[in-house]
């Protein structure tokens, strides 16, 4: 599945690990994470996400 990065920090988000820590499950893709998840290291939201 697609990852994607964090424009303002670089954290990358990947799909097979999800976010748990922020109610993500492993497996969910990107499309798939609620709008209301924001990035775990700096705060700001999805559109702020990049494919990497
Ligand atoms: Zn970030």
């Amino acid at each position: 599945m697609q990852k994607y990065e964090c424009d303002i920090c670089g954290y990358v988000y990947d799909p097979e690990l999800g976010d748990p820590d922020n109610g993500v499950a492993a497996g969910t893709a990107f499309a798939d994470i609620p709008e209301d998840w924001v990035c775990p290291e700096c705060g700001v939201d999805k559109s702020s996400f990049s494919e990497v």
